[in-house]
């Protein structure tokens, strides 16, 4: 017997551990699942459970790499996304809650499109495109990547959540869908200015580089995007386009240079300026 192996003993050492992190507690829950393969009511109500001393050393390995700044999304292979489980590794963002305005602001503006056809850039995880596949059977979804590990990826979970609609293309931006046009175009690009300090220093220097530096000033991506966007675009087509809270004027006279009407900026469930929207005459 080794009550320090009880579920509520080994949260508590993992709480203790993890103090300098903001979610200390979910952290500890959410690695001990991994190792548990249960979910988190069970460990609500089985406190005085033993784990094996296995278990326990695994569960303190997993901790120690947390510690280490890894994020848990890595450590588990998983983030729920939209209410969906989607796998991710080191060739793919880790979803963001914040990204869940694409999703939103994408449904609201073509509510009532039938059939659409839509673009997701840059899937990643395939995340954008998932919850979009997910919320609209009617849509055909191209989720394109520029990375083969990322589109590996992307396939298992679109095989995972089963859609049927989500087509995966390799392409760097446009380049592969050259005579391509689309109802709608999503996409959450790199939008981290290139000497942001986050990206060496910040629990983000674990995740793809490419999938977040955004260059000098952090809008290259974003000014490559919106700038090709209406050749990609049917007329009144739609681009809906991620971006960081003080990018919000910059990218909406962008959009304007570009052509853009109705163009507006979002704000995702913080409170902060993350999506503008324009439409494509
Ligand atoms: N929101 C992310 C961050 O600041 C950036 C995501 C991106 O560049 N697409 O960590």
């Amino acid at each position: 017997m080794n009550p320090l192996n009880s579920v509520t003993g080994l949260l508590r050492a993992a709480e203790r551990s993890l103090r300098g992190f903001e979610s200390a507690r979910l952290d500890g829950e959410l690695l001990l699942l991994e190792l548990l393969d249960t979910g988190r009511e069970w460990l609500y109500a089985h406190g005085e459970h033993e784990v094996a001393e296995a278990t326990a050393r695994d569960f303190f390995a997993l901790v120690s790499r947390r510690l280490d700044g890894i994020p848990v999304a890595y450590l588990t292979g998983r983030r729920e996304f939209w209410s969906l489980e989607l796998l991710v590794s080191r060739h793919t963002l880790i979803p963001r809650p914040e990204t869940e305005a694409v999703v939103e602001a994408a449904l609201e503006r073509l509510r009532d499109r039938r059939s659409a056809r839509v673009l997701d850039l840059g899937t990643g995880s395939g995340a954008i495109a998932l919850a979009l596949a997910r919320e609209r059977p009617d849509w055909r979804i191209v989720a394109s990547d520029i990375s083969a590990e990322a589109l590996g990826i992307a396939q298992r979970n679109v095989d995972h959540i089963g859609v049927r609609n989500v087509e995966l293309a390799q392409s760097d931006w446009f380049a592969a869908l050259a005579n391509r046009r689309f109802d709608l175009i999503v996409c959450n690009p790199p939008y981290v200015d290139t000497r942001d300090r986050a990206l060496t220093e910040g629990e983000i220097r674990f995740e793809p580089r490419l999938a977040l530096d955004g260059g000098h000033g952090g809008l290259q991506a974003i000014n490559a995007v919106a700038g090709a966007a209406p050749r990609h675009l049917v007329s009144s087509g739609i681009l809906v386009l991620e971006h960081g809270a003080d990018q919000g004027d910059a990218v909406r006279r962008l959009f304007g240079h570009c052509g853009f009407t109705a163009v507006e900026t979002l704000r995702d469930s913080a409170g902060l300026d993350r999506v503008s929207c324009g439409r494509w005459e």
